[in-house]
């Protein structure tokens, strides 16, 4: 037999996940030109991308060019899309390991963190990630019901997810029929009655998680006015002096934005977003019907710890604010997948620098891998991935150049699809998405947006039969 990564015997590679750091990983892969390599992408929806389409904010569009490149991969020789193909339920990791020298779990992360505070569980009270994947039009979230009668509603956290939430919250409804949300999620935000929108970070305005440009926006809403208290939008003196110390130009900006908020201006808009710094939920309070009423927060003082962080500790100043409805937005986490080490504190595959490892033995498991968001946790942004992934495709290629890579059984690439065709025969290819996309698009020009989503898996499959 010829040596792997040869054109008679190529690497062959599959990639579980086809979000960002999917398609990352196999353009590094193609990139390794002493190689001839095969990529098989394996996704449990019928539709690539991940967190681009389900994800990145519908009025965000630039953001989600980024497929452009993703297609450019997806051109290349050697390349496979296995869509509606779900890792422990149509195919397991002991299949995967029968046709392919390496895999690559590059599957993102799915769940919420939760607060850990009385009431969380209230009728009213959702995890943000729901509310993200339900506006873009996530089949697993259409079903997801939210009650928008309310006025008042509370997004906890102030990371970029959180500005996400609050700015599709304070939209107008015409404003959101320019963008590509869900049909459904246009029509329930168009009856929508929230007015007052409360987003609440736990420290103060220099350690906010947001980027500038998401915080700049925040104060160009058509109908939403933001409003920052004063006496949290000014810094504490440890802010002060680590800032000064820092000089870092970023987080100065930002603040400077918040502070601006702090201004009272005279407003027509019908709409209220207001920041809340130094407070954190103490307590969700429900009514008799256990639908959110209130929330209880306790203000926060900053305190320096060893390592020198600012991080936050309560008062005993507390306050009960009316709220219908509230979104926790605290940072998403990783889901263990079958079969594969997982590192439950920190939401993560078990890994070291993208090679998966044994959690008895703590030893690397021969051919397996990980990047994104699943190895390393839900920081950064899209971009982020690259590298990340170059990383991961690094430690595939010494252990290749090692001889450490798998022997499978059946290392052909038509004996890998006739498998998986056996296994789940409705599987989507890349030209089937391609085909999904035009129609989406030419359904959204009809109607002067990016697109119109199809929503569930049997309307994919319907539009691709007719
Ligand atoms: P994130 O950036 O990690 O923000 C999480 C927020 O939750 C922080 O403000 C954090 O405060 C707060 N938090 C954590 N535990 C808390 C608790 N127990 N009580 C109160 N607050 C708590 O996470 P994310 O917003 O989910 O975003 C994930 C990643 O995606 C980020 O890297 C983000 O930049 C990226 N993203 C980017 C864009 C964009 O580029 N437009 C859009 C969406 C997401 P502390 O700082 O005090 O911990």
């Amino acid at each position: 037999m010829p040596e792997v990564g040869t054109e008679q015997n190529p690497l062959r590679v599959a990639i579980v996940g086809a979000g960002p750091t999917g398609f990352y990983t196999a353009e590094q892969l193609f990139k390794q030109k002493q190689y001839t390599v095969e990529v098989d992408m394996y996704e449990r929806l019928p539709t690539p991308f991940g967190l681009v389409r389900y994800g990145v904010a519908p009025d965000h569009q630039k953001i989600k060019s980024v497929t452009k490149i993703f297609d450019r991969v997806a051109k290349k020789p050697g390349f496979r899309f296995f869509g509606n193909v779900e890792l422990g339920k149509d195919i397991s990791v002991a299949d995967l390991r029968n046709y392919y020298h390496q895999i690559v779990y590059t599957t993102g992360a799915q769940t919420d963190r939760s607060l850990g505070i009385p009431g969380e569980e209230l009728d009213g009270s959702y995890a943000a990630t729901e509310f993200v994947a339900w506006y873009n039009g996530h089949p697993d979230f259409r079903e997801c019901k939210f009650d928008l009668s309310v006025e008042r509603a509370a997004v906890v956290g102030v990371g970029n997810v959180a500005v996400d939430v609050c700015r599709i919250l304070s939209r107008t409804p015409e404003e959101l029929a320019r963008t590509d949300i869900a049909d459904y999620a246009l029509e329930a935000l168009r009856e929508s009655n929230i007015r007052e929108v409360y987003m609440i970070g736990r420290r103060g305005p220099a350690q906010a998680a947001f980027t500038t440009p998401e915080i700049k926006e925040l104060g160009e809403l058509e109908d939403a006015e933001v409003w920052v208290p004063p006496a949290e939008a000014t810094l504490d003196e440890l802010s002060e002096q680590a800032l000064a110390e820092s000089s870092d130009r970023a987080t100065t900006r930002k603040v400077e934005i918040i502070q601006s908020y702090a201004e009272e201006r005279p407003t027509d808009k019908s709409r209220k977003l207001v920041l809340r710094f130094l407070v954190s939920p103490v307590e969700f309070i429900g009514d008799e019907n256990g639908h959110l009423q209130a929330i209880k927060l306790v203000k926060n003082e900053l305190y320096k710890t060893e390592a020198g962080t600012l991080r936050p500790r309560h008062t005993e100043e507390y306050e009960t604010v009316p709220m219908g409805i509230a979104f926790r937005s605290i940072g998403y986490r990783g889901v263990p997948l079958p079969g594969v080490p997982f590192k439950e504190s920190w939401g993560v595959i078990l890994n070291e620098a993208g090679r998966v490892i044994d959690s008895d033995s703590g030893e690397p498991v021969t051919g397996e891998y990980t990047a994104g968001w699943i190895k390393r946790g839900a920081t950064g942004v899209i971009g982020t991935n690259k590298p990340d992934a170059a990383e991961t495709v690094d430690a595939m290629m010494d252990d290749l150049a090692g001889g450490q890579i798998l022997d499978p059984a059946n290392p052909g690439a038509e004996a890998a699809r006739e498998m998986v065709e056996a296994q789940q025969p409705r599987r989507f290819t890349y030209e089937d998405w391609l085909a999904l996309d035009e129609i989406e698009v030419a359904r959204g020009e009809e109607q002067g947006r990016p697109r119109v989503k199809f929503t569930t898996v049997e309307k994919m499959a319907e539009a691709l039969d007719k």
